[in-house]
């Protein structure tokens, strides 16, 4: 039996070395695959939420190569929002029909520990129906490494203050060899896998990240995603939504404004390859996200047909994808999304952050909202 054959078959008892071999397939096998364990799942159903990120601060005490989002020399546009303005922000877009407030944000020196947790409380007071995705990995290693409490306390409090699931940013890529060149004495791999092996233990759900198209190579992502797969939690736990990774997210590094000084991006083939077999590879994730602000909307689509079942959402407002040059500032509205999806020849499906189905649209092209 081939490699392709036996990954399909069990994951599990093929090697690391072999599973970097999937990448020799051409594309189309490898779509065929993927779509092979996506359409039994989901069938022609693409999923979106409708969702707002808010980033509480760009002022940060570490210095990632990659990122364009935080205040430096490339981006002199330091900015601090009040809690005041955050709930603010976040009551009109759940007066829009916001479902999820997602809140990352870089780490600022200047915030206490209670600042968090004043924050997260102010939002559920305020809207209490709303989901809170707030704080990765990396920002509860930060809480841990600026305040000395202990990650199940960061954890503990988190939940307590209100926040429902952890989004999965900070992940990057877990290798330490390219950690220390990509953002040395952030969270490493190790610890941020803890971190939400911890919180899915409370019973959590997050989600997880992975930046690729830098100085990584394919072998860096095998070992990435076999990382996340070693720690998920068993099927039924997360099947009932009892802890566990929701989704996984590879996005794509973005060239500008950052100090890495990569100029060239990974094929289109390469990204939707990488897709492909992180369907395959993480079987036991129940659903892989092409994140629209990241791939762009057109292979985003493009990608659901290469294994991904999600587009993340419309997000509003975005910030840190938009900093290293995508087009994804203003977010994009629920119509155009759902226009954008049944073009493709696909029924879109809006969903909440636990991945519950909230709408789905069977009619023909709907109509733009006009601007
Ligand atoms: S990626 Fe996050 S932690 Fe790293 S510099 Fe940017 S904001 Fe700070």
């Amino acid at each position: 039996m081939d490699v392709l054959d036996r990954a399909l078959k069990d994951v599990n008892s093929v090697s690391a070395d072999e599973l970097e071999k999937l990448y020799d397939y051409d594309i189309f096998t490898l779509g065929e695959a993927a779509s092979s364990l996506r359409v039994p799942k989901y069938g022609k159903k693409v999923f979106f939420n409708t969702n707002r990120h808010i980033n509480p601060s760009n002022i940060c005490s570490d210095v990632c190569k990659f990122c364009a989002f935080s205040a430096s020399r490339k981006n002199p546009n330091a900015y601090e929002m009040s809690i005041d303005e955050i709930v603010y922000q976040g009551v009109k877009s759940f007066n829009n029909g916001a479902l999820e407030l997602h809140v990352v944000g870089a780490h600022n020196p200047n915030h206490s520990y209670e600042w968090y947790f004043d924050l997260f409380s102010a939002i559920k007071k305020a809207i209490p129906k709303v989901h809170l995705k707030a704080m990765g990995g990396a920002e509860v290693d930060f809480l841990h490494r600026k305040f000395g409490v202990s990650y199940e306390k960061a954890l503990e409090d988190l939940a307590k203050a209100g926040v429902d699931s952890m989004p999965g940013g900070g992940a990057e890529i877990f290798d330490s060899g390219i950690r220390k060149k990509i953002c040395h004495g952030k969270v490493s791999g190790e610890n941020w896998l803890k971190i939400h092996n911890i919180w899915h233990k409370m019973g959590k759900m997050s989600n997880a990240t992975m930046l690729f198209g830098h100085i990584e190579s394919r072998n860096h992502r095998i070992d990435h995603m076999l990382r996340l797969r070693a720690i998920q939690q068993d099927e039924a736990r997360v099947e009932a939504k009892e802890g566990g990774f929701n989704a996984f997210v590879p996005l794509l590094y973005q060239t500008h404004n950052n100090f890495l000084n990569i100029k060239a991006s990974p094929s289109g083939q390469e990204i939707l390859k990488t897709i492909a077999i992180a369907r395959i590879i993480l079987s036991n994730i129940p659903h892989i996200k092409a994140y629209w602000a990241s791939l762009g909307l057109n292979l985003a689509l493009v990608a659901q047909e290469f294994g991904a079942d999600d587009m993340d959402g419309t997000i509003e407002k975005e910030s840190i994808q938009s900093a290293a040059g995508a087009k994804s500032k203003q977010g994009v509205d629920e119509l155009e999304m759902v226009a954008q999806i049944a073009d493709a020849g696909f029924i879109p499906v809006q969903r909440d952050s636990l991945y519950n189905e909230v709408k789905t649209y069977q009619t023909s092209k709907p109509t733009f909202k006009a601007s």
